[in-house]
C-alpha cells in the first residue's frame, strides 16, 4: 500500500470532525501541536476523553497531548 492509499484510508475512517486536523498533519501544514493532536486522535480511535485520561505514560507525546484536564482544550464544546 502506498502512503497516499494509506492516508486516504485513514481519512475515510476518521470522523468528519477530525478530518481537517488529520489533513493538515498529513500535508505537513499543521503546527507541531496540531500534528500531536492528530496522532493522539488516531491513537485513541478519535476519542478525546481517552486522550485526556491517557495512561500511555511511556509515550513521548504524553506531556504534549491535547485535552488535558484543566486546559482550554478540555472544554472545547465537543469539537475535535
Ligand atoms: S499521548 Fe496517549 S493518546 Fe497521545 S499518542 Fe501517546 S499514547 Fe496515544
Amino acid at each position: 500500500m502506498t502512503r497516499a492509499e494509506r492516508v486516504s484510508r485513514v481519512l475515510a475512517d476518521a470522523p468528519t470532525s477530525c478530518q481537517n486536523t488529520l489533513r493538515q498533519a498529513f500535508s505537513g501544514s499543521a503546527s507541531p501541536r496540531g500534528a500531536i493532536k492528530a496522532q493522539c486522535l488516531a491513537c485513541t480511535g478519535y476519542l478525546r476523553a481517552e486522550i485526556a485520561s491517557c495512561t500511555g505514560f511511556g509515550c513521548p507525546l504524553w506531556k504534549f497531548r491535547p485535552y488535558q484536564p484543566g486546559t482550554d482544550e478540555s472544554d472545547d464544546g465537543g469539537r475535535a
